[in-house]
């Protein structure tokens, strides 16, 4: 008989550390990785690159199903047609694109179904916004992080801070409020917390105390 794997989702808010804290808390567990907010990413960049309006989403759908993404799913890595775009992935423009595409239904079901094949072969934490809720409704443990705007945004700002992109923070502040509010307010899967998650405020955690409080509710010493 198939051993069913074991799957622990993470939630939540841009920058409010699920990426870092999801891959240690998988690292710690032996278990692998996924951070699904990559795969809308990666169909954000790719109908930049082919000039697609977010209007034209039957010509979306058709570029995601012509999108060969490839996980390693051992390192916040993905290969986008045999390519190691990651960096480019996390690009301003296309954080201002992503919320956009990713609103779009069709897109949602092409990536939510992949996301699922993943989840049944491995043993994973997989984060995004709707992985607790939508994608994988089933799993032993769910959480939800989040943090205020303004730290949020701050730890983004510390990210582009050397790297070519001039932005001050003042506009990070405001162009994640925005994605906020359109993964909140849309339609098909918004960003909520599942009703059995457990939601963790790491707006004045340090990195260390947030795998902590995770891996001991897993333990179950807290819950
Ligand atoms: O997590 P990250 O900020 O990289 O996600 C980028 C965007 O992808 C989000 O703002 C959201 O619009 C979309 N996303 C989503 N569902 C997921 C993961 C990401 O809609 N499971």
């Amino acid at each position: 008989m198939k051993k069913t794997k074991k799957n622990i989702t993470i939630d939540g808010p841009a920058a409010s550390g699920k990426t870092s804290i999801g891959q240690k808390v998988a690292s710690l567990m032996g278990y692998k990785f996924l951070d699904t907010g990559l795969m809308y990413r990666a169909i954000a960049l790719k109908s930049l690159i082919s000039s697609l309006e977010v209007y034209e989403e039957d010509k979306i759908v058709e570029l995601c199903h012509r999108t060969d993404i490839a996980f390693n799913t051992n390192t916040k890595e993905i290969l986008v047609d045999g390519e190691n775009i990651t960096d480019q992935l996390r690009e301003r423009h296309v954080d201002q694109r992503v919320s956009l595409i990713a609103k779009l239904p069709n897109i949602r079901k092409v990536l939510v179904s992949q996301q699922r094949v993943i989840a049944d072969r491995n043993d994973i934490v997989m984060v995004g916004r709707d992985i607790g809720t939508v994608v994988l409704p089933g799993a032993k443990y769910k959480f939800y992080l989040t943090a205020s705007l303004e730290i949020r945004a701050e730890r983004r700002y510390k990210e582009f801070t050397g790297s070519k992109t001039k932005i001050l923070y003042d506009e990070i502040l405001f162009e994640m409020e925005e994605r906020d509010r359109v993964d909140k307010s849309r339609k098909d899967s918004p960003l909520k917390p599942a009703k059995d998650a457990v939601t963790v405020d790491t707006t004045e955690m340090v990195f260390e105390t947030a795998v902590g409080t995770i891996l001991n509710v897993i333990k179950g010493t807290i819950t």
